[in-house]
């Protein structure tokens, strides 16, 4: 994925900056915003910047160390 497409990439919701999960450090491709706690999936390198297709990570038992 293009990581200048990426910096242009803010949050739908909040206009906060996104941080790119990717494996192997994370499970899943997805762009996450840590302020509305949602991944937004990342298929086939779209950025899929939608709310309702955004994943909670609240709901999910996540691997990540917590901060
Ligand atoms: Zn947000």
């Amino acid at each position: 994925m293009d990581t200048r497409l990426l910096e242009l990439l803010v949050c739908p919701i909040c206009k906060g900056p996104l941080e790119y999960h990717r494996p192997p450090q994370h499970e899943r491709n997805e762009l996450v915003c840590m302020a509305d706690r949602l991944a937004f999936p990342v298929r086939d390198g779209i950025p899929v910047m939608l709310e309702s297709e955004a994943r909670s990570l609240d709901e999910s038992a996540s691997v990540d160390s917590p901060k």
